[in-house]
């Protein structure tokens, strides 16, 4: 026979640290190959100017691949809000894992809170932490939501992330001035077509205003 279990009373706050595994990283071993890699592109790293450059160049790297952790703050949902929350134009900066080149934007990010709502500033911090590694925007955008929802099981989350891709406007195709835009949007924000709507033109509305 199985007891039925009461119902588990959600705790007023909770604040997990989300962590990344790092894999092991060497400096010295980065810095020789830097070396070699930029003498063999035919640049002189012997000369007064460029001697520090591998150095500078791991480390640049080393501190654009380094995932911070972060405390995930969430609070019960005591007051039942059940409407959009939408946090815009959230700065980003990640590494194409194609070029190892930069792309940068914004991400919006809309949910319908369930039982528990997120600390504002974690927003930002949620997407930090998946950008700051080598990527595609298309796998960010899906992981942001994916961690968003697993954590919070709102009703509806939506992530929308629009970009510049350096490897796309500084050589290749050289399309200055063309943007990226990704969507991830899972439960009512993509099975309810008002929701959906309403989550789409508000981030839309900023895309054209700048
Ligand atoms: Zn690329």
């Amino acid at each position: 026979m199985v007891e039925a279990l009461a119902e588990p009373v959600p705790e007023a706050r909770s604040r997990p640290r989300i962590t990344h595994e790092r894999a092991p990283v060497d400096l010295a071993r980065a810095e020789r190959a830097a070396a070699d890699m930029l003498a063999a592109l035919g640049l002189p790293i012997d000369s007064e100017d460029m001697f520090e450059t591998p150095r500078r160049l791991v480390h640049a790297y080393a501190e654009m691949l380094t995932v911070p952790d972060f405390d995930s703050t969430t609070f019960s949902n005591a007051a039942g809000y059940d409407e959009l929350v939408l946090v815009s134009d959230i700065p980003l900066r990640s590494l194409c894992e194609h070029h190892l080149l930069p792309f940068t934007g914004v991400a919006h990010v809309g949910y319908l809170p369930g039982e528990r709502i997120l600390g504002l500033s974690k927003f930002a911090r949620t997407v930090d932490f998946f950008a700051r590694r080598a990527q595609t925007q298309e796998r960010l955008t899906t992981e942001i939501a994916d961690h968003l929802q697993e954590r919070l099981e709102p009703a509806g989350i939506g992530v929308v992330i629009e970009a510049d891709h350096t490897c796309m406007t500084l050589r290749g195709a050289r399309a200055e001035g063309a943007r990226t835009v990704t969507a991830a949007l899972r439960g009512r924000l993509r099975d309810d077509p008002k929701t959906r709507a309403e989550f789409l033109s508000l981030t839309r509305d900023r895309a054209v205003r700048r």
